[in-house]
């Protein structure tokens, strides 16, 4: 049996849980993005992680990245392109590589 008696219930309580997102971007909880990505896997991702504010800027930023690169959408390797940009600018995926700090790294008192 559902919890949800009404669709709209159902719809307060997606707007209630999707409300706010802990944004890795900017490092702040803001409005999570609602609107499709058309992204793929990421797409999840980045709205588990994303604002949907700094994802507007990423839009804005997408466009500048497109014309400075020349990149063409219609190519593989474009869109690979845009999608690290993107990476870097919403602060996805890899982290900065501390390997060598943790190494000389020595926690005191232990
Ligand atoms: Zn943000």
């Amino acid at each position: 049996m559902s919890r949800f008696t009404t669709k709209s219930e159902l719809a307060d309580f997606m707007e209630a849980i999707m409300a706010d997102v802990q944004c890795v971007t900017c490092g702040q909880a803001g409005e999570a993005i609602t609107d499709m990505l058309f992204l793929g896997k990421l797409e999840t991702e980045i709205k588990a992680k994303v604002c949907k504010p700094c994802w507007k800027k990423w839009e804005g930023m997408r466009v500048m990245v497109i014309n400075e690169y020349q990149v063409n959408l219609g190519d593989e390797s474009g869109r690979e392109l845009v999608k690290k940009q993107m990476k870097a600018f919403l602060k996805l995926g890899e982290q900065t590589d501390t390997s060598k700090l943790d190494q000389n790294f020595r926690p005191a008192g232990t």
